[in-house]
C-alpha cells in the first residue's frame, strides 16, 4: 500500500458524521459568509490560542498581509523574516508595500535571533517569525529585542496550530500571528482559510474592516480594503476539527517519537529536534540528509511519497532577485536546502507505515 504525505481521506473516515452533519446545517441555515457559525469558530479559535481575539480572512496569506496592514507597516518599511520559509512569508510583506529582509534560521530551523538584531535599521517595523514545521521559534528573546527597538512581532503560525512555546500557544506569543487552514495543515478546512489572531482589540477590527472592503458603514468604505472573509461551511469543518486538534498532534507527537526511537542511531540523517520549553506539533517532519535525492528516489520507488520544504531559500527565487542577495549569504538555509526531505506524517499514520518509511531509509546508506 503506498503511503502519502498527508492522508485527509483518513481524517475524513474517522470525524464524517460530525462533518456532514456540520456541513448539512450550514446548508439548511443560508448563511453562507460570516454569520453566526464562523462567529463561533473565531471565538473558539481564539480562546484555544489562548488570545482575546481572532479574525476569519480568506487564506494564510491574507492574514499575514492584514495583520501587516492592520498595525500599520506599510510602504518604505522593512521586516525581518527566515530566508527558509514558505514563500506567502515574505510576498505577504511584499503585498503589504513594505521590503522583506532576510535572515538566516538556527539549528531549529527557525529565525536566528542573533542575525535578526544585526539587521534592524531605523526603517525596520515588524518581525515576522516562522514557526516552521511546527515548531515554535525562540520567542522570549526575539520580544526583548522587538521591545529594545520598538518593533511589532508578526508571527506566521500556519504550521503551528496548538504548538507552545513555554505553556503558551502559537497565536498568543508575538504581538500578532496569522494562521491558514489551507486542507494538509495541522487545521486544515475542506478549501482555503485563515484567521489572523491578537490580543490588541483595534487591530482585530482593522483585519475585519479591511477584509470586507474597507467597510466602516454599510455604505461608507474608509479603507481600500480587500474582500477576504472565511465562509461559514468552511467556519463549520474548522469548528468540528478543532475539537480534535489536540489528539491529532498529540498522534503526530507519538509518530515522531517512533521516527526518533527508529532512527536515532542512523549515521548521516539529522533528525528534527524540540528545543527546551517548546512543543512541537510536527506539521511537517523534516530530516537532512547530504544523499537527499537518492533518498527521495528510493522512497518514490516503495510508494512511500515524500516532500521538500523547501528546496530554494527565498533570498534565492528569481521572484525576490530584485532586493539583490548573493548566494552564499545564508550558509545554513542553502545547505539546508539542498538536504531537507519531509516524510510522511498525520495522526492516523501508524506503526506499519512508520517502520517502512524507516527500513527505506535504513536502505539508502542515507
Ligand atoms: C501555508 C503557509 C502560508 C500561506 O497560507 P495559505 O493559506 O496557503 O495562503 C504562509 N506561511 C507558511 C509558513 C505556510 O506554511
Amino acid at each position: 500500500m503506498p503511503i502519502p504525505l498527508v492522508d485527509l481521506q483518513a481524517q475524513y473516515l474517522s470525524i464524517r458524521e460530525e462533518i456532514d452533519d456540520a456541513i448539512a446545517r450550514v446548508v439548511a441555515g443560508g448563511r453562507f459568509v460570516g454569520g453566526p457559525v464562523v462567529e463561533a469558530f473565531e471565538r473558539e479559535f481564539a480562546a484555544f490560542c489562548g488570545a482575546a481575539h481572532a479574525v476569519g480572512v480568506a487564506n494564510g496569506t491574507d492574514a499575514l498581509v492584514l495583520a501587516l496592514r492592520a498595525c500599520g507597516v506599510g510602504p518604505g518599511d522593512e521586516v525581518i523574516a527566515p530566508a527558509l520559509t514558505f514563500t506567502a512569508t515574505a510576498e505577504a510583506i511584499v503585498l503589504a508595500g513594505a521590503r522583506p529582509v532576510f535572515v538566516d534560521v538556527d539549528d531549529t530551523y527557525t529565525l536566528d535571533v542573533a542575525q535578526a538584531a544585526a539587521r534592524i535599521t531605523p526603517r525596520t517595523r515588524a518581525l515576522m517569525p516562522v514557526h516552521l514545521y511546527g515548531q515554535p521559534a525562540d520567542m522570549d528573546p526575539l520580544m526583548a529585542l522587538a521591545e529594545r527597538h520598538g518593533l511589532y512581532v508578526v508571527e506566521d503560525a500556519a504550521q503551528a496550530h496548538g504548538a507552545r512555546y513555554h505553556g503558551r500557544r502559537a497565536g498568543s506569543l508575538g504581538h500578532i500571528a496569522c494562521f491558514s487552514f489551507y486542507p494538509g495543515k495541522n487545521l486544515g478546512a475542506y478549501g482555503d482559510g485563515g484567521a489572523v489572531v491578537t490580543g490588541n482589540a483595534e487591530w482585530a477590527a482593522k483585519v475585519r474592516v479591511l477584509g470586507d472592503h474597507g467597510r466602516t458603514g454599510y455604505y461608507e468604505h474608509r479603507y481600500v480594503g480587500c474582500n477576504s472573509r472565511l465562509d461559514a461551511l468552511q467556519a463549520a469543518v474548522l469548528r468540528v476539527k478543532l475539537r480534535h486538534l489536540d489528539d491529532w498532534n498529540a498522534a503526530r507527537r507519538r509518530a515522531a517519537e517512533r521516527y526518533r526511537a527508529r532512527l536515532a542511531s542512523l549515521h548521516g540523517v539529522v533528525l528534527p529536534h524540540e528545543a527546551p520549553g517548546r512543543e512541537h506539533v510536527y506539521h511537517l517532519y523534516v530530516v537532512r540528509t547530504p544523499g537527499r535525492d537518492a533518498l527521495r528516489e528510493r522512497l518514490t520507488q516503495a510508494g512511500i511519497q515524500s516532500g521538500l520544504h523547501y528546496p530554494v531559500p527565498l533570498h534565492l527565487q528569481p521572484a525576490y532577485a530584485d532586493l539583490g542577495y548573493a548566494p552564499g549569504t545564508f550558509p545554513r538555509s542553502e545547505a539546508w536546502t539542498g538536504e531537507v526531505i519531509s516524510l510522511p506524517i498525520y495522526a492516523e499514520l501508524h506503526e506499519g507505515q512508520i517502520e517502512s518509511v524507516c527500513r527505506v531509509l535504513e536502505g539508502s546508506g542515507a
